[in-house]
């Protein structure tokens, strides 16, 4: 797609990112709060979501702009605002911040949602493994599917211990209201020990034909993943939702790479004009990167959007787009940078 393909028609926002009020902070744990963002009726459209669905959200902590994802916890049509919740993670810039400084009232420069852990089309049994924060994306699919099916449902959720659990009373009232076909397991660190396995081998019974979602720390998904191998479960069954910050350079970054038939790529960031020679083959983010600059980025598998930019000059294809982008952005010139492959010279500018 080239600049000129589509007129840069205005949007309501800076870039991808719009501009939504806090209405209200609540506190969940006493290290995770939920935001509740109100929505203008004049962006209700492009603020549609699915349960499981994500919203990004750039912030600037301590002079540095930081964009992150967070998981809608609300379910769409049943909770009036659009709400997140944040948990704090151990030295983490933008959760703390986002858990610190953030009150009803403020605004908060965010993504229309997107993301594909979402609630399919079935009337087979749903079977929900979260751990710790992970429990975001996974309340919002279980909410709307008590709500609009009559499939059978177990959680099994895992904590540190009992005061960690977010959502407590609200699952609780949940499973009073649908005991007949909600199940919930709370595992906790402190009284059970870490889940292996064979307790998630157990606790699936013979539920082999649900749909599996699984969201939580790295070492959760893993032993899930591996109870669901030993069933041979097939993997169109098996939904996964991975909350990692990749801000740290990744491997793919700091590989050596042949630039000797590159393209130039000006890159504009945060004001600063820069010229990155992109090699054969090699993303513009990828090249970015590798230059020792940080553009904002998460997935790098074109569903997060967090990696946008704009062509303002030259032509970029994309390798794939996995919804991190919709046909209006593109037509606007945006790509996603973690796909885009230069064609010639170029010029990129990552939204101010
Ligand atoms: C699709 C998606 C949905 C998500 N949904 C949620 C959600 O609903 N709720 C939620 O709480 N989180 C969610 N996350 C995770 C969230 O986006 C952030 O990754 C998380 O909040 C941590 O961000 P941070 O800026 O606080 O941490 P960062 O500052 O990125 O730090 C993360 C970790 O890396 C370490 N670290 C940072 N910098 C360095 C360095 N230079 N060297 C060594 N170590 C370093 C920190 O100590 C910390 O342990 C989601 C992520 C994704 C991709």
């Amino acid at each position: 797609m080239s600049a000129e393909d589509g007129a840069a028609s205005s949007t309501e926002a800076s870039g991808p990112y719009y501009h939504l009020r806090v209405a209200d902070v609540i506190v969940e744990t006493a290290d995770s709060k939920s935001i509740v963002l109100e929505v203008p009726a004049e962006f209700a459209e492009r603020f549609s979501y699915e349960a499981g669905q994500f919203l990004s959200f750039r912030v600037e902590v301590a002079g540095h702009r930081l964009v992150r994802c967070y998981s809608l916890a609300s379910a769409p049509g049943l909770d009036a605002g659009h709400k997140v919740t944040v948990k704090r993670v151990v030295d983490g810039r933008a959760s703390n911040w986002m858990n610190d400084e953030v009150s009803a009232g403020d605004e908060l420069e965010v993504m229309p949602p997107a993301g594909v852990f979402v609630l399919r089309e079935s009337d087979q049994p749903l079977v929900l493994f979260s751990g710790g924060s992970g429990i975001t994306p996974c309340i919002s699919i279980l909410k709307t599917a008590l709500a609009t099916t009559s499939r059978q449902i177990k959680l099994l959720y895992a904590n540190r211990d009992d005061r960690s659990i977010i959502f407590k009373d609200e699952l609780n009232a949940m499973l009073s209201l649908h005991a007949d076909r909600l199940e919930i397991v709370h595992r906790l660190d402190d009284v059970h020990g870490f889940c292996d396995a064979a307790l998630i081998v157990q606790e699936i019974g013979p539920r082999t034909d649900a749909d599996f979602y699984i969201c939580g720390p790295g070492p959760f998904m893993d032993v899930v993943e591996t109870g669901l191998e030993s069933l041979s479960v097939p993997s169109d069954q098996i939904h996964i939702e991975r909350f990692e910050s990749l801000d740290s350079p990744s491997a793919a970054a700091s590989a050596p790479v042949d630039t000797a038939d590159g393209q130039v790529v000006t890159i504009v960031l945060d004001g600063d004009e820069t010229d990155v020679v992109a090699a054969e083959g090699e993303t513009i983010l990828a090249a970015a990167r590798r230059t020792g600059l940080e553009p904002p980025f998460a997935c790098e598998e074109a569903y997060c959007g967090c990696c946008m930019a704009k062509v303002v000059e030259g032509e970029v294809t994309m390798k794939m787009n996995d919804g991190g982008i919709d046909q209006r952005q593109i037509d606007e010139g945006w790509v996603l940078t973690c796909q885009g492959l230069v064609k010639g010279k170029v010029r990129v500018e990552y939204p101010d």
